[in-house]
């Protein structure tokens, strides 16, 4: 049997798994996600060449051993794991072998993502206790960004915050833009290094890139994942001065303020509906003005977005969508595209229904390209840790 590689993203109470054999990492043997751990109603899914689900009780370690118990067939021969970490701070410009070394340089960079980074690492941790021996790879949503010139990373704050405590702009689905970007330009038959581009990954996080000659030169998230685009809970970019106002003016604590900006904002606080986009779409076309609201703020912010990173470019060969939304949501990108008025798109809208041309292409011919190309972060992981382990 061939050898295989695991990629884990371990966040706060889920756990996603993607299986592959090292011959093939274009599509996954088996993948599960985890779900609710540590809470009521936890459950894990396995679906592929083995299929099962558990519902029961289950912290993240348990659901891990759980994992490797019942596919012990396929994990005979792995031959290495590769970790999701959100945040590599400055120390970690590529994906990197873990070793006690790099695993105490980590610790220090959780600071920087202190609601993301500690779950990665007990990720880590777990496979290096289930699954001794084997090299663990770490493969950073922040290390694509680490080309951003000074100019777009610095904040406008006293510089001795950059160099004391790292405060700056880091920029995150790095993973999803280096696959976006590459794939673009394996569809569009160029090389990466020549394209201009600019990428909206709109999920359930949301951020949006500028690419010049295959380098990330500008992004929209910033110190944290909570800066730039509106996002499903995440309220994107908002003046500091908002934080103070509603300390006196509600009598809120900072956390709570935080807890709010993080998970009680976006989409779902703007709506007061829902964080989902389908949800809110099917709410809209119900008639619902609060659905409209959030969607009508969303797609203007996102293209206030783009038209600024576009300034980073002479020429921009193609803008990407991409993401759950920028895939799947034709009625989404063309209400993003209207809103970006100095630029004449115009969509293809038979393509746009179906998600692009074998290109991904939902423009028409001959005016701005606009592309839709799914990302797969997994993917990139799986080859970054074929490539460091030297499988
Ligand atoms: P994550 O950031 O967690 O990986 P995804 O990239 O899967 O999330 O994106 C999830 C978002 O994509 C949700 O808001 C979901 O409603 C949206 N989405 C998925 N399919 C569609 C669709 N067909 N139309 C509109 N939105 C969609």
């Amino acid at each position: 049997m061939d050898q295989s590689i695991l990629v884990v993203n371990c966040g706060s109470s889920s756990v996603k798994l993607a299986l592959y054999r090292t011959t093939d990492t274009a599509a996954p043997i088996i993948t599960a996600l985890a779900e609710r751990l540590g809470g009521e109603g936890a459950r894990l899914r396995v679906e592929g060449e083995k299929s099962f689900s558990c519902e029961e009780a289950m912290d993240h370690s348990q659901a891990l051993a759980t994992f490797i118990e019942e596919c012990q067939d396929y994990l005979q021969d792995l031959a290495a794991i590769g970790h999701r970490l959100v945040h590599g701070g400055e120390a970690f410009h590529e994906s990197t072998l873990i070793t006690d070394d790099s695993l105490a340089e980590l610790e220090k960079v959780s600071v920087l993502a202190p609601l993301h980074n500690p779950m990665n690492l007990m990720g880590i941790r777990l496979c290096r206790e289930l699954l001794p021996d084997l090299p663990n790879v770490a493969v950073f949503d922040t290390s694509f960004h680490q080309t951003m010139p000074a100019q777009a990373y610095l904040y406008g704050v006293p510089y001795d915050w950059y160099e004391t405590h790292q405060v700056r702009r880091y920029g995150f689905h790095g993973t999803s833009y280096r696959y976006v970007s590459a794939e673009t330009a394996r569809r569009l038959n160029r090389p990466a290094d020549d394209l201009n581009l600019i990428i909206a990954h709109l999920g359930n996080g949301c951020s949006a890139c500028a690419i010049r000659q295959g380098q990330s030169v500008d992004s929209s998230m910033g110190l944290t994942p909570l800066e730039g685009l509106i996002m499903g809970t995440r309220s994107g970019d908002i003046d500091p001065g908002l934080l103070e106002h509603m300390m006196r003016e509600s009598g809120s604590s900072m956390a709570e303020l935080m807890t709010a900006l993080n998970r009680n904002s976006g989409l779902l606080g703007l709506s007061g509906i829902s964080n989902d986009m389908r949800t809110l779409l099917q709410h809209e076309a119900a008639g619902e003005p609060a659905a409209k609201r959030a969607l009508d703020t969303f797609c203007f912010r996102v293209a206030r977005q783009l038209a600024a990173l576009s300034s980073n470019l002479s020429s921009t060969d193609a803008v990407v969508f991409t993401g759950g939304i920028g895939e799947n949501s034709a009625d989404i990108r063309r209400r993003i595209l209207a809103n970006w008025r100095n630029i004449q798109f115009r969509l293809n809208t038979a393509l746009n229904q179906a998600n692009g041309d074998e290109s991904g292409r939902i423009s028409e011919t001959g005016t701005p390209l606009v592309l839709v190309i799914p990302t797969d972060e997994e993917q990139m992981i799986a080859q970054d840790t074929l490539k460091i382990t030297g499988l």
